[in-house]
């Protein structure tokens, strides 16, 4: 019904089937709005204007009004209503039929033409906005209508709208005509059935507005839904200290508890809730206790002066407080209300289920299966994975966010909330207590800055940028590709929104949503309980594919595995490079010019890479860790500042000359493209070899200590079988090297990443020579579209704003382009080997909708940085409750 009615035509429509009072109605259906788009108005007058006159008749029936009467005028409202919920986004008319005669109908009727005039002028300022275009065009403009109000206010001395007289009001109505007539040329419509139709159209224009458009972008929501119109009898929450308006919530939107909520105003309509001009009111008595509280406002004054409606109507919160269970219960979960009350009497304008936070989702869904309300799947179903998000890392305080000014905005790399002051070399991280790095871009040798900042902001780069990788990995809130930014490194300034900022100033971070504020914003830790808990126990019994997680340091292996990870599917080795001395043998080792140099170097780096290989293979003792041989090319690894240069010379015993030649000899067009993955290996075996014997050696010495460690080799951007045959039998021969000396073997694996388009097309070859394979998407990504991971900040923008790409490829797997070589290449694969392990460890592994795709395809697991774990976890577990 949702698709043909909208999401608030479908639930009124239910609404009025179950009990529920609701204002009579019709809805005009999405499909019409095609039409619209497709043919225009007079395909589709043709089409309803029998069914539009009928309904109405039916209203008028149903209230005993008439339409464009003036003894018992039929007034109605006219709103949108999407498929798919777009608060806010489109726009909505009240008091439709109201003119010169109605005015004056309502007037006797209510015997109040205050409020009578009032929903005159409301009306024409709400027409004459909506559906002739009198608005604002711009930030500078101002509201033609609201010009009109201030000047009578001057002229009245007054400040509220509320002190108008009727005569203000009236005089209102004709100075906002007359405005209509100046602007368009053509009087304010006072025929009811021209209101209506304009109405109409109206509302199907506004599907097509800016704001719509961005919000169906922003949310994944085709065009070609459209919108269904509402045409409602009118209620008014506006007639008098006996009606009232209000919004609620049947549990707590933010917490989840199970108490209902809401605000409301005596003698308002609609938008006055929201608008900030009163001080709404609390629903419950208990709810209006707990704000006085908070407001610092003494029982006195609020039973005086903000009463609850469970205090000034009681009748009418008995009959709404039976309507919200009813709703609850009827949609099995928390429901978003609208209410008036004309005259004590209630009706209800709205239900929907009600956004929440990611706290709240997880309660609720968890408190209803305990109330037996829904089942475990729909429980697990309920949870919107990347929400977990927001449970694992520190959030800004939402009431300090209120007045935040946001002063850039780039891409959400690495979740979370992040306050400190601006440093711009990572080597002076720890120059404050809490310090935001902010680089125009980061390199591997920002590493250790990155670990002592609160947060990373870079200027370039897109989500799989360095900055955003490592930032994922250490649950590190990061902000990448805030383009805006002009960061003058020698200055040390940076300059954003007509500010300019220095080392020092006070910055914030929002990783989540890649908002950049100015100064302090309060944050506060995140917590995870045991409903969290069993959501991850429910996820675990409906998966068929496990988790495991990408972790370079046995610190993040082990935060991984308090998340539920089950194995590491990629160790970074190249990251181990970085700390302390490590660096030095490395840069020895990449400028040594033959391999009798290499090798001294390496024996260096031996004992470090086993270390760090049996912290990791400890921390994660009884999974499979997967650790990839060194990956990328070696101009990372060298110095680029004459300083660091020069030091490295005189370590080496060799001239400052020399050195500039060698980084000058490594540098590459294409790096990406370049010397790096197995070709490093083939290049240079030694390095193979070193790594392998670490490995196993590392595993060994753990197994003498009676722990499970379980090694899996893995060889980087295999494109041809012999490649990998290549590296596979140095990695053999040094294993067996190693447990000759040592007399004792244990049980390994070597395997192969598939991330050039190649392997996935010749796999079943590569399959005979690996235990298993692992997609590396980003590399995959990068090959299959041809877009440089490093350089499609640059245009990905564009594509994204013009619609040539739905989605950044890099964050959500292109399913049908390199999806198909997924597919194929699981395919190819297990034809060779029919228990072929297969996982993915690009950074899609964590992206929910890739992992429904890796699930639909076959794949034994995902693997992802941690503070995503949970994340991939649920999100496996719903793939497979949706497959089945
Ligand atoms: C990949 O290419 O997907 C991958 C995991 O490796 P990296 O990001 O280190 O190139
Ligand atoms: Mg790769």
């Amino acid at each position: 019904m949702k698709n043909l009615l909208g999401g608030k035509g479908a639930n009124l429509a239910e609404m009025n089937l179950i009990g529920v009072p609701v204002p009579p109605g019709f809805t005009i259906t999405t499909e019409v709005c095609t039409i619209f788009n497709e043919k225009g108005q007079k395909a589709v007058t043709d089409l309803i204007l029998n069914d539009v006159q009928k309904s109405v008749a039916h209203i008028e029936k149903l209230t005993g009004t008439q339409f464009g009467s003036k003894e018992n005028p039929c007034l109605v409202s006219v709103r949108s209503g999407a498929r798919a919920s777009m608060p806010g986004m489109m726009d909505t008319i009240l008091n439709l039929g109201i003119n010169d005669d109605a005015v004056e109908g309502i007037a006797k009727k209510t015997n109040n033409p205050r409020f009578a005039w009032d929903s005159y002028r409301r009306f024409v300022q709400m027409y004459g906005d909506v559906v002739l275009g009198l608005k604002p065009h711009s930030k500078e403009d101002i509201d033609p209508f609201e010009e009109i109000i201030e000047q009578i206010k001057e002229e009245r001395g007054i400040k509220q709208d509320t002190e108008f007289t009727v005569a203000d009001l009236q005089s209102l109505v004709t100075k906002f005509k007359d405005a209509v007539l100046q602007k368009t040329g053509k009087k304010f419509p006072t025929d009811p059935w021209e209101q209506l139709w304009g109405a109409i159209f109206a509302v199907f224009d506004s599907w097509m507005n800016e704001r719509a458009i961005i919000y169906r972008k922003l949310n994944n929501i085709p065009a070609e839904w459209g919108t269904a119109v509402n045409v409602q009898a009118m209620v008014f929450g506006n007639m008098g200290n006996n009606s009232a308006t209000g919004v609620a919530f049947t549990r707590d939107a933010s917490t989840g508890e199970n108490i209902f909520n809401g605000e409301y105003l005596i003698n308002a309509q609609g938008e006055d809730v929201v608008a900030g001009i009163r001080t709404p009111q609390e629903i419950t008595l208990e709810g209006s206790r707990r704000w006085a509280k908070l407001q610092g406002v003494s029982e006195e004054t609020r039973a005086a002066k903000y009463p609850s409606l469970e205090e000034t109507m009681p009748e009418a919160y008995a009959q709404l407080m039976e309507i919200q269970h009813k709703l609850e219960n009827h949609n099995r979960d928390m429901q978003d209300l609208e209410f008036t009350i004309q005259n004590g009497k209630l009706w209800l304008l709205q239900t929907r289920n009600g956004k929440r936070t990611g706290a709240a989702m997880v309660k609720m869904a968890v408190d209803m299966l305990n109330e037996n309300f829904i089942d475990e799947k729909t429980a697990l179903l309920r949870i919107e994975p990347n929400k977990l998000d927001e449970l694992l890392h520190p959030v800004f305080d939402p009431e300090a966010l209120h007045s935040a000014t946001v002063i850039a905005k780039g891409l959400p790399a690495s979740p979370g909330a992040a306050t400190g002051q601006i440093v711009f070399f990572a080597d002076e991280a720890n120059k404050f207590e809490r310090s935001v790095l902010v680089r125009i871009e980061t390199s591997p040798e920002d590493l250790e800055g990155m670990v002592l900042a609160q947060g990373i902001l870079t200027a370039r780069g897109g989500m799989t940028s360095h900055a955003a990788v490592v930032a994922r990995g250490m649950g590190k809130c990061c902000v990448s590709g805030a383009g805006s930014l002009r960061i003058d490194y020698k200055a040390r300034t940076v300059e954003t929104s007509g500010k300019v900022f220095s080392e020092g100033d006070w910055i914030s971070l929002n990783g989540s949503t890649g908002e950049v504020f100015e100064g302090k914003v309060k944050t506060k830790e995140a917590s995870i309980d045991k409903d969290f808990a069993k959501i991850m126990e429910l996820s675990d019994k409906y998966t068929r594919m496990y988790v495991r997680t990408n972790a370079d340091t046995p610190k993040d292996a082990r935060i991984a595995r308090n998340f539920g990870a089950k194995g590491i599917g990629l160790c970074r080795t190249e990251h181990m490079f970085f700390e302390g001395e490590r660096i030095k043998a490395m840069r020895e080792m990449i400028l040594a010019s033959d391999s009798e140099g290499r090798k001294k170097a390496l024996k260096k780096l031996l004992p470090y890479q086993r270390n760090d290989f049996e912290g990791i293979l400890e921390a994660m003792a009884g999974f499979g860790v997967t650790i990839r041989l060194l990956d990328p090319p070696l101009h990372e690894f060298v110095p680029h500042q004459q300083a660091t240069q020069k030091e490295l010379a005189e370590e080496m015993g060799i001239s400052l000359e020399q050195i500039k030649i060698k980084v000058a000899e490594l540098e590459e067009f294409n790096p990406m493209l370049g010397h790096r993955g197995c070709r490093l290996g083939i290049s240079y075996p030694e390095i193979t070899e070193m790594q392998s014997r670490a490995i196993i050696e590392a595993a060994l010495n753990l197994k003498a200590k009676g722990i499970d460690a379980r090694p899996e080799i893995m060889v980087p951007l295999v494109g041809t079988v012999a490649e990998l045959k290549h590296q596979k039998d140095i990695i053999l021969a040094t294993a067996e090297k190693v447990f000759a000396e040592r007399g004792t073997r244990i049980d390994f694996l070597v395997g192969t990443m598939i991330e050039v388009p190649r392997a996935a097309l010749t796999a079943e070859g590569i399959a005979k020579e690996a235990d298993f394979f692992s997609f590396g998407t980003n590399d995959l990504t990068q090959m299959t579209m041809g877009f440089s991971r490093d350089d499609a900040g640059k245009f990905l923008p564009t594509y994204l704003e013009q619609g040539i790409l739905k989605q950044d490829p890099f964050q959500v797997l292109d399913q049908h382009g390199v999806g198909l070589l997924i597919d194929l290449a699981v395919t190819k694969g297990r034809s060779t080997k029919p228990n072929l392990k297969v996982g993915i460890c690009g950074e899609h592994g964590g992206e929910p909708s890739s992992v429904e795709f890796c699930n639909r395809v076959g794949l034994d697991y995902v693997s992802c940085s941690p503070f995503r774990v949970p994340i991939a976890r649920l999100a496996a577990a719903q793939a497979n409750l949706k497959k089945n």
